[in-house]
C-alpha cells in the first residue's frame, strides 16, 4: 500500500497552491501571524505529515469578524451581477488549479483522486450556478388591496456569514456557501475542520488573488482554529447574521442552540443515516453498483453514505451473495492510485470509532458477514464491512462515519418505509424498483421522510442544481441550488402609495 502520486510530487502540489511547511492560520484580507497551537496536517494514507498551520486564537477570530463586518458595507453596494463577475473569476481560478487542489483534497482527506477532482469540479459548478443566479435574485410583486398602491418583496444582502465545515468535503462545502453568499452581497468567515487545514489555506489563497485583482473588499476571511477559539465565538457573534454549519448532529445541536439564543439564523447540514430499499422487482445489478458506490465510496465518509440496506425477502439471499462478491473485490489502498476503490479513514480516531460501533453491533445481535478488521500497516485503513442487522439494534440508529453497512430484510414496502423512517436522521434515501407504484409510494408524503429521495439511484452523489439537505436531526438546512440563495439574504416587503388618499388595510377607518 505504498503512496504513489499522480504526475506531481507532494511538494510540487503544495508549492503550486502556495502552501509552505509552516503556515499562518487566518486571513482577514491579509494573512495574520497567528500564534495558537500548531495543527499538523496528516496524510491519512501514510500517517506522514504534509505541513503545519499555526491555529487562530479568539483574538484572531475577532480581527476576522471586524474585517468581515467592514467588508460587508461596501460589498452590499456592488450590484449583484458585478458580484457575480467576481464569482465567475473565482470559478476560472479554480479551473486553473483543479488538478493541484483535487490532489490536495485526496492527500489531506484521503478520498480518491477522481473524487478530489470531482469536489473541485463541484466548486466550479457552484460558481457557474451562482453567476447565473446573480441576475435572478427575484422578488415577487403582488396586487395591493388598497387603490393606487404598489406592493412587492425585495431581497437585500443579509450580513457577514459564519461558515463552519466538516473534514469530509474540505473544499466543496465552502463553495456551496461562499458562491451564493458572495453573489447575495454577504461577506464571510470560514472555520474549516482542523483535520483539513491545507485545503482551506489553498482555497483562500485562490480567492485572495481574485479579490485583489479586482480591488474587491476582502469578503472571504478564514480562521483555522478549534471550536473553543473560533467555532464558539463565531456561533455567539451577533455580527454573524447567518451561521451555516456542516458537521455532526452533536455539533449542530451545540451551534444551533447558541445561534438561537441570540436570534440569529442558522443553516444546519448535519449527519445522516441513509437507507436504500431494494424491492423484489428491482434491477439487482443496478442496485448492486449503486449500493457499492454509496456504501464503500469515500470509505463511508460522506454524509449521504448508505448505512442501511433494506432487502425484500424474495431477493435478499441473492443480493447478499452479490454484495459479498463485490466487497471481496474492492481494491483498498492509496487514493491517488487510479486502481484504488477505497482509501483510508481520516485518522486513528475514526478507525477506533468504527471498531467500537462494530463491537456494539455484535453485542446487540448483529452478525458480521464481511470485513470488520483494521488493515495493519501505515495509514488508517479498514475493511469495508457488511453486518446482518435487526431493527432492534440501537446502534443502527446512529451514524458511524465509516464503511459499515447494516442489512435488514422486509416483507412489503410499507414495512420497509417504516423501518427506513425509524431513525432520528433524515438526509438521503433511495428505492430500487421497476414498479411505478412502488416508486411513487416511496415519494409520497407518507413515504421517505428525508430531504433527498431517489429512485434507482444511490443515496450519495447529489447534483448542485437541487437544494441539498435533510430533515429531523439532519438539521433542516438547504444549500446549493433551487431557491437556497434566499437563506443568504433578508426579505423586505415594500408598499408604495402613489395616490392622494391614505386608505387603511382591512377596511379600518381612522379619520379625524
Ligand atoms: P464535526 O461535527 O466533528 O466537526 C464539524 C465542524 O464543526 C468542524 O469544523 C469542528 O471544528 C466544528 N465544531 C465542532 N463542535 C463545534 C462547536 N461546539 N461550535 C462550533 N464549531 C464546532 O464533524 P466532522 O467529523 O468534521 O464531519 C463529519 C460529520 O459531518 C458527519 O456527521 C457527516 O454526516 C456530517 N456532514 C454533513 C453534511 C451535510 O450536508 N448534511 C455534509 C458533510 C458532512
Amino acid at each position: 500500500m505504498s503512496q504513489t502520486t499522480a504526475s506531481s510530487t507532494v511538494s510540487e502540489i503544495l508549492a503550486s497552491l502556495g502552501i509552505a511547511a509552516e503556515n499562518p492560520g487566518a486571513f482577514d484580507g491579509s494573512w495574520i501571524a497567528t500564534q495558537g497551537p500548531e495543527i499538523l496536517s496528516i496524510n491519512p494514507a501514510t500517517g506522514e505529515e504534509l505541513a503545519r498551520v499555526r491555529s487562530a486564537q479568539a483574538a484572531d477570530y475577532e480581527r476576522c469578524a471586524a474585517a468581515a463586518q467592514a467588508a460587508f458595507e461596501p460589498w452590499r453596494e456592488w450590484t449583484a451581477p458585478a458580484r457575480g463577475e467576481i464569482v465567475r473569476q473565482l470559478g476560472d481560478e479554480l479551473r486553473r488549479h483543479k488538478e493541484a487542489l483535487g490532489s490536495l483534497v485526496s492527500l489531506e482527506m484521503g478520498k480518491l483522486l477522481s473524487e478530489g477532482l470531482g469536489e473541485v469540479q463541484e466548486m466550479i459548478d457552484m460558481c457557474d450556478l451562482a453567476v447565473g443566479m446573480s441576475r435572478q435574485l427575484f422578488g415577487k410583486s403582488m396586487h395591493s388591496e388598497r387603490p393606487q398602491h404598489r406592493m412587492y418583496e425585495q431581497w437585500h444582502p443579509l450580513g457577514p456569514v459564519g461558515i463552519i465545515t466538516a473534514f469530509n468535503f474540505p473544499v466543496a462545502v465552502w463553495a456551496w456557501n461562499a458562491a451564493l453568499a458572495a453573489i447575495c452581497g454577504d461577506s464571510m468567515i470560514w472555520k474549516p475542520s482542523e483535520k483539513t487545514p491545507l485545503c482551506a489555506l489553498a482555497v483562500t489563497k485562490i480567492a485572495q488573488r481574485v479579490l485583489e485583482a479586482n480591488d474587491a473588499p476582502p469578503i472571504f476571511a478564514l480562521a483555522i482554529g478549534d471550536r473553543n477559539q473560533v467555532g464558539k465565538p463565531m456561533a455567539a457573534d451577533p455580527r454573524m447574521r447567518l451561521i451555516s454549519a456542516t458537521g455532526s448532529v452533536r455539533m449542530g445541536k451545540a451551534v444551533g442552540r447558541v445561534v438561537a439564543e441570540r436570534l440569529g439564523y442558522s443553516l444546519l447540514e448535519l449527519g445522516g443515516n441513509n437507507g436504500i430499499v431494494v424491492m423484489d422487482d428491482a434491477d439487482l445489478d443496478l442496485a448492486l453498483r449503486a449500493v457499492l458506490f454509496a456504501a464503500v465510496g469515500t470509505a463511508g465518509q460522506r454524509c449521504t453514505t448508505t448505512r442501511r440496506l433494506f432487502l425484500h425477502k424474495a431477493i435478499a439471499a441473492e443480493m447478499k451473495q452479490k454484495l459479498l462478491e463485490a466487497y471481496q473485490s474492492v481494491r483498498i489502498g492509496d487514493p491517488l492510485d487510479a486502481e484504488t476503490l477505497m482509501g483510508p479513514l481520516v485518522d486513528g480516531g475514526a478507525v477506533e470509532d468504527m471498531m467500537k460501533a462494530l463491537e456494539r453491533a455484535v453485542g446487540e445481535g448483529g452478525k458480521i458477514l464481511y470485513g470488520g478488521r483494521v488493515i495493519e500497516g501505515p495509514g488508517f485503513f479498514v475493511e469495508p464491512t457488511l453486518v446482518e442487522a435487526t431493527s432492534h439494534m440501537p446502534i443502527t440508529c446512529e451514524e458511524t462515519f465509516a464503511p459499515l453497512l447494516y442489512l435488514f430484510e422486509f416483507d412489503d414496502l410499507d414495512e420497509a418505509i417504516e423501518l427506513h423512517n425509524s431513525v432520528p436522521q433524515g438526509l438521503s434515501s433511495a428505492i430500487f424498483t421497476l414498479s411505478m407504484r412502488s416508486a411513487e409510494r416511496f415519494l409520497t408524503a407518507s413515504g421517505s421522510d428525508c430531504g433527498i429521495a431517489n429512485v434507482n439511484i444511490g443515496t450519495s452523489g447529489a447534483e448542485i442544481g437541487g437544494a441539498f439537505g435533510g430533515e429531523k436531526e439532519t438539521g433542516g438546512g438547504r444549500e446549493a441550488g433551487s431557491d437556497s440563495w434566499k437563506l443568504y439574504m433578508r426579505r423586505q416587503t415594500c408598499t408604495l402609495n402613489w395616490g392622494e388618499e391614505l386608505p387603511l388595510a382591512q377596511g379600518v377607518e381612522f379619520d379625524v
